[in-house]
């Protein structure tokens, strides 16, 4: 069956995730499953996405293809090794030779998360970091439902402690997916409170990537094209979320801010929100959002401007980023979202502890990270 393709940027001809993108275009995963040499697949989602109707959909076109399909709808938000845990043991109980995340991050995470553990056996501790699977994975298909985190672009699983709610990002070539469906008729049942977060989020991505001590001339270029798309379709796609073509230039953009992290990481925006999620269950987008705009303030008050291929005035940026905010009705200090004041200090030790700290464009330690929480207090 064929289904109309949307023109894809030449930047993203050459990528390692082959990308199909464009409305309709679920209906091509089974084929797609089928030439990667799928047999057996994992379908790796969770219950939100199930009673969507896209879970349905997905099974449709891998059993047209001639697949046999296991569906594992155990994943929730954030998800934990217990989460991979369970769909690895779902994987081991069929001949499972191929994965298919389908969700938004905590799904595509998952999925990856199990692939780690079911070929290269272990606990998902012994992968944090880079490249320690020894052993082939299997290959994989994601597609989002969400214009977010970008991970059908990127080999990283993140996935929690149970305990510590600490984010382990486990990161390997060989965990990168072997194609990507970016369809946006997926997005369309999106609720607007997680478009909302979720879209701030992507926008955190190029922004941030934007300015990494990492960045490049590739990953420039991927962050000032996500720019470019999430700025202009943010507000129509909040304010009009039946808009497909709004919804579609989030969904690329999202993807190429996701692109842009495997080569640039993140900075001080993220390091500042993951212990907000982790300590206190606020969710990440709108950590990071609160963030955001502190932190490029925080990056140029030296009279720098690592933001310049996105804009000339970081001033203008930053409140550019606080508009968004607004328009996706999300919280714009730490005192709204329920953040004690006396925690803060915490807060900055922890945030020092992440390593997208590391790749700031301003060196940041506790103290600096305490100043920026506190400017995103009120
Ligand atoms: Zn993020």
């Amino acid at each position: 069956m064929s289904s109309p393709r949307g023109e894809l940027p030449a930047i993203l001809a050459h990528s390692r995730t082959r990308v199909i993108f464009g409305a309709g275009t679920l209906v091509e995963l089974g084929d797609l499953a089928r030439r990667e040499g799928g047999g057996h697949v994992l379908l790796v989602t969770d219950a939100g996405i199930m009673a969507a109707g896209h879970v349905e959909r997905a099974l449709d076109s891998l059993q047209n293809a001639g697949l046999e399909v296991t569906i594992f709808d155990g994943v929730e938000e954030n998800p934990t090794t217990l989460h991979v845990d369970a769909g690895v043991k779902v994987a081991r109980n069929h001949s499972i030779d191929f994965l298919v995340g389908l969700g938004g991050g905590s799904a595509m995470d998952c999925a990856k998360g199990i692939n780690f553990i079911l070929t290269n056996g272990g606990v998902m501790a012994d992968y944090w970091g880079l490249n320690k699977a020894t052993k082939l994975m299997l290959p994989m298909i994601a597609v989002p439902t969400t214009a977010g985190t970008g991970s059908e672009a990127q080999s990283f699983a993140l996935i929690c402690d149970p305990i510590t709610h600490r984010k382990m990002a486990c990161g390997d070539v060989k965990a990168a997916c072997r194609a990507a469906v970016l369809d946006p008729d997926l997005t369309r049942t999106c609720p607007p409170s997680v478009a909302a977060a979720a879209g701030v989020d992507a926008i955190a991505h190029a922004v941030e990537t934007a300015g990494t001590l990492k960045r490049n001339e590739v990953s420039l270029e991927m962050s000032r094209q996500a720019w470019s798309r999430l700025d202009s379709a943010f507000g129509e796609a909040m304010r009009n979320p039946g808009n497909d073509e709004a919804r579609a230039g989030m969904l690329l953009g999202a993807h190429l801010a996701g692109a842009a992290i495997e080569q640039s990481m993140l900075g001080a925006a993220h390091a500042c929100a993951n212990p907000l999620t982790a300590r206190l269950g606020i969710t990440h987008g709108i950590a990071v959002g609160v963030m955001l705009p502190h932190v490029v303030r925080f990056n140029c008050a030296d009279g720098d401007n690592p933001y310049a291929t996105l804009s000339d005035n970081p001033g203008t940026l930053a409140q550019r980023i606080e508009t968004m905010l607004a328009v996706g009705g999300l919280s714009r200090c730490l005192a709204d979202c329920g953040v004690p004041e006396a925690i803060l200090p915490e807060l900055a030790i922890e945030a020092a502890s992440q390593w997208t700290a590391a790749f700031n464009p301003r060196p940041v330690g506790a103290g600096e990270l305490l100043e920026i929480y506190r400017m995103a207090y009120r």
